[in-house]
Formats: C-alpha cells, sequence, structure tokens
C-alpha cells in the first residue's frame, strides 16, 4: 500500500457498507444495514479519501469529528487508534455510525465533482470493530470532585452530557420518566434503524463509569426542579422537544388517527417484550402524513406489520433531483432522495394538502381523507406563505391516520412553572453558556434546539457538560463540539 494516498479516489468506487434487500429485509425487525464488513473494502473506502488542506467534511459534521485522521488509520490498519480518535469528539460513534443522516459526506471536497467518501460507513466499521474486539471498557474516572449533578432525560445528549461530566470526576444521576433508558434512540427510532442491543451495552459501560440511573421519574411532577436544584450543585435539563403537532382539521377526533411517535413508540415496546397497547396496520390502508424521517419510520413499520397499502404525505414539492443554482457545495443538498421506507414499497404523494378525515360509514372511525393538490409561493427563506388550488376534492381511502408532521417544541409546562424560560420557539431558552434563566440550571439537544438530530444532540450534550464543569470548577478540561455556541478559549487550555 502506498504511505499517501492522493489517487485512492482513483483507484476505488465509493462503496458505502449496503442495506439488506428490500424484499428481506421487511419481512423482520432487524436492522436494514449489512450486518458485516469486509476489512479490506473498508480499508479501500479509507484509501479514497485525500487529506484535503481543509477538510470540509468536518465542517460538516456537527461535532467536528477527526475524519481524515480516521479515515487514515484505517487505510494504515490501525483500527484500535481510529477508534481513539473518533471517541475524542463523539462519546457514541455506533448511535451516529448506524442513524446520521451524514451531513458530512455532501461537505466532502471529493463530492464536489465526484463519489464523496463513505465517511458514514467508515465510523460504523471503526466502532463495530471497538466492540468486537472488546476495546470499549468503562473508562472511570481517577479521582472525584466532590460535587453532583442531575442530568434529566437520558437521550443521547443526556448521555453524552452525563458520561463527560462523570469522567470530569462528578457524581452524576440521570432521571428519566420512562421506563427504558436512551429517549428516542429507544423508544423512538425503531429497533430495525437501530438495534436497542446497541443502547444497552452503552448503557452498561456508564453503569460501570460509576453514572447512577433513576427510571419512571418524571422532573416536575414526581420530583420539583427546586428539590433537584436543593440537593444537586447543577442541572442539565436534557428533555427532548417530543411535544407533538397537530393538524387541525375537520374529523381530526376520529378513531383510527394517532401521532406517529405514539405509533413507533407502542411498536417498540411490543418489540423489547414490553407491555401495552398496539397500534396495528395489519391488512389496513395507511396513510401517513409528513414527509420527514419519523413519516419514513412509520412507513417502513407499517409495511412491516402487514399493511394492505401504505402511502406517505407530504404537504411540500418533489424535491429536485440536480441541486439548485442557489445550493452549491458545500452546502446540504436540497435535493430528492429515496427513503429506505419507500425502497421497501408504499407510495410517496408530494403537494398534498389534507382538508378532513372522514367517517363514511357512521361507525365513528376514520374511512378515507379529503386533500387538495398544491402549489406553494415560497418566501424569501423557502417557507410556505399562500398556495394555489390545482386540484380539489381528492379522497384517500385510510383506516388508519399517523401524523408525523414535526414537532412542536419541548414538554416543558412543569418546568416552566419552576422559572425554566420558553424561546419562542417552545424550547428551553438558554444563553450562550447553555444556561437557562435558573442560576446552575442547563439545557442542551433537542429541548433547546428544538427536534433535530442524534449527532446535534450528543455535540450539546458534550458542550453543556463543559459549561457546567466551569460553572463548578471554574475551568474545564473537558473538549467543546467543533460547531459549539461558545468555542474554546485560551481560558480552557
Ligand atoms: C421516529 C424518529 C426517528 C428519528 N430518526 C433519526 C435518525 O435516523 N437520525 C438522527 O440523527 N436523528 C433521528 N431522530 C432525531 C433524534 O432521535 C433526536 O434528535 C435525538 O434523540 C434527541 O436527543 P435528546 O437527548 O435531545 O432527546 P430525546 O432522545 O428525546 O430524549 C429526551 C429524554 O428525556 C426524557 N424526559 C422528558 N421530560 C422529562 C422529565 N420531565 N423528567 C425526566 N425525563 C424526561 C424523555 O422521556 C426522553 O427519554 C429521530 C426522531 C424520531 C422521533
Ligand atoms: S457523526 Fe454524522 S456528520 Fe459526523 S462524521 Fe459521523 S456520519 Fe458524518
Amino acid at each position: 500500500m502506498d504511505e499517501n494516498h492522493p489517487d485512492g479516489y482513483l483507484k476505488h468506487p465509493r462503496e458505502p457498507i449496503g442495506k439488506r434487500a428490500p424484499r428481506e429485509r421487511i419481512g423482520d425487525y432487524r436492522e436494514i444495514y449489512a450486518p458485516s464488513w469486509r476489512e479490506e473494502h473498508l480499508r479501500e473506502q479509507g484509501e479514497r479519501c485525500m487529506d484535503c488542506g481543509v477538510p470540509a467534511c468536518m465542517g460538516g459534521c456537527p461535532i467536528g469529528n477527526l475524519i481524515p485522521d480516521w479515515n487514515d488509520l484505517v487505510y494504515r490498519d490501525r483500527w484500535r487508534e481510529a477508534l481513539d480518535r473518533l471517541h475524542a469528539t463523539n462519546n457514541f460513534p455506533e448511535f451516529t455510525g448506524y442513524t446520521c443522516p451524514a451531513p458530512c459526506e455532501p461537505a466532502c471536497t471529493l463530492a464536489y465533482n465526484a463519489d464523496a467518501v463513505a465517511i458514514k460507513s467508515l465510523e460504523r466499521a471503526i466502532v463495530d470493530r471497538g466492540w468486537e474486539r472488546g476495546w470499549i471498557r468503562p473508562e472511570p474516572p481517577a479521582r472525584r470532585t466532590g460535587k453532583q449533578v442531575a442530568v434529566v432525560g437520558s437521550g443521547p445528549a443526556g448521555l453524552a452530557c452525563a458520561q463527560q461530566l462523570n469522567r470530569a470526576g462528578h457524581a452524576v444521576t440521570v432521571f428519566e420518566r420512562d421506563e427504558a433508558l436512551g429517549g428516542l434512540m429507544t423508544l423512538g427510532i425503531p429497533d430495525f434503524k437501530f438495534a436497542k442491543h446497541q443502547v444497552e451495552r452503552r448503557l452498561e459501560q456508564l453503569h460501570g463509569e460509576g453514572i447512577a440511573f433513576r427510571t419512571g421519574v418524571e422532573v416536575g411532577r414526581d420530583l420539583a426542579l427546586a428539590a433537584l436544584r436543593g440537593r444537586y450543585d447543577a442541572v442539565c435539563l436534557a428533555t427532548g422537544a417530543q411535544r407533538h403537532r397537530d393538524v387541525a382539521i375537520p374529523g381530526r377526533e376520529l378513531a383510527g388517527i394517532h401521532f406517529g411517535m405514539a405509533y413507533l413508540t407502542a411498536e417498540n415496546r411490543r418489540q423489547a417484550g414490553r407491555e401495552g397497547a398496539v397500534i396495528d396496520a395489519r391488512g389496513k390502508r395507511v396513510v401517513v402524513l409528513g414527509g420527514g424521517d419519523t413519516g419514513a419510520d412509520c412507513v417502513a413499520t407499517a409495511h412491516r406489520q402487514g399493511a394492505a397499502d401504505v402511502a406517505q404525505i407530504s404537504v411540500r414539492d418533489q424535491p429536485p433531483l440536480e441541486r439548485p443554482a442557489d445550493n452549491p457545495w458545500p452546502w446540504q443538498p436540497r435535493t430528492f432522495e429515496q427513503t429506505y421506507a419507500l425502497e421497501e414499497g408504499g407510495r410517496a404523494l408530494y403537494a398534498l394538502d389534507v382538508t378532513a378525515c372522514v367517517d363514511e360509514n357512521g361507525d365513528g372511525a376514520v374511512d378515507a381523507l379529503t386533500a387538495e393538490r398544491v402549489r406553494w409561493s415560497l418566501d424569501e427563506r423557502g417557507r410556505r406563505v399562500d398556495k394555489t388550488v390545482l386540484e380539489a376534492d381528492i379522497r384517500l381511502p385510510a383506516d388508519l391516520v399517523l401524523i408525523a408532521i414535526g414537532f412542536a417544541g419541548t414538554e416543558a409546562d412543569a418546568l416552566a412553572e419552576a422559572g425554566v424560560g420558553l424561546s419562542e420557539r417552545g424550547v428551553l431558552a438558554a444563553d450562550a453558556t447553555l444556561m437557562t434563566e435558573l442560576d446552575g440550571v442547563f439545557a442542551c439537544g433537542d429541548a433547546r434546539r428544538g427536534a433535530s438530530l442524534v449527532v446535534w444532540a450528543i455535540g450539546e450534550g458534550r458542550d453543556a457538560a463543559r459549561h457546567i464543569d466551569r460553572y463548578l470548577m471554574g475551568e474545564s478540561r473537558l473538549p467543546a463540539s467543533l460547531q459549539t455556541l461558545t468555542p474554546p478559549t485560551d481560558d480552557d487550555r
């Protein structure tokens, strides 16, 4: 192998770790991705990285993963060092290596006029190997500071924050209202996108490092925020942004209409063998409202449950196949991409505005939706302002309607009553150090930035830990993420 590899991309085509065939994977709840990969294949993919002077890929990654470093280390067969470089910026690389939409890849310099390095596949392969070889173990701190921190919420933001704070020597307790830990990694994202044993083994590591967990405790209801503030030196709110956005249309109250999140959570609980009512799509005509990721996960779950027919409706136009002129490299492309869910079947319907849910046989349950085909006029920021109706009274048969049109902020009524301010977007307001209006109470992840991505949650959890550490100790050696609100200063070194 060459010492340097500036021309690796000329020798090897881009070839990410693939997915299982749609026909095969639709019959089970196992991960859609190929379960294994060949070492030589991944080393060739690492060789494709040019190690260009300005790693634009790192600018595309919200946590600034040291991508060229570990690409090169994989190429050189130095997997253990690659894992260390990966963990330097990311507590849970398998969370992202399996679920991240990889905004780093369109920012890769190769993507300017060729195929990007398969960065996400390399990330996954490194961390897969780390687990296989037993390299990932608890890393408890050498000494304790005597400070106590409560983290509220056990999603990726809360867990990353907890691990960082614990490694800085603080005693950390994580409070979680659900019976299971992991936030949306456990109860939102379906098993076939992220297998739950992957959360379990990280939790084992966190337990082994000395972090305490208390499930079934809703802060603000079962335990007052004031009580937490009295008992702990600092509190971090990582409560997510799971307040549903609803549709206000006639017939919304009919039976057979559910929030997509309720549907997915119920199926996740069933897959985990927990008790609870399941919303079953078997034999039904399913319509999913919302063209995003949650909608896609509903489509894929409905197929696995044996739905008769699945349609996913988006109010927006189908995105273009080519980048528009105002959307050049290295910005995230606003182009059409087939989702894994629709690869498996079902129909995507665009530019449809649903006007009513209809009970045609008078039994109190939905039988159909009515909709209009529309064209939108957009403002300069791409927001929909006005519509022209191109076709009215479109009828779509539906026995099960799943609403997945996004989230309207964090479920913070009790926290707001306790004095935590909310922004106009309905999320927890915090300053540049991620501290809320209450002294010593910090916020991070979806709870602060609104419904987002796993990678942002991990990055904000790490940043919050660093700010809390500084709040408690006056200084911090914990690293900040690349895209933190407050980049490291000389004071931190
Ligand atoms: C269906 C679905 C699929 C997704 N797929 C992807 C994907 O493929 N890739 C990707 O990058 N992102 C995906 N996301 C987004 C991603 O899951 C979130 O951005 C991420 O989980 C946010 O992490 P978090 O820790 O901020 O919040 P969450 O994961 O929401 O965790 C918050 C936790 O706080 C707990 N909590 C809330 N209030 C309280 C309280 N008062 N007391 C105690 N506990 C409380 C909640 O029960 C929850 O466990 C998806 C989201 C959904 C809904
Ligand atoms: S976390 Fe996401 S954006 Fe960052 S390197 Fe991994 S796949 Fe790319």
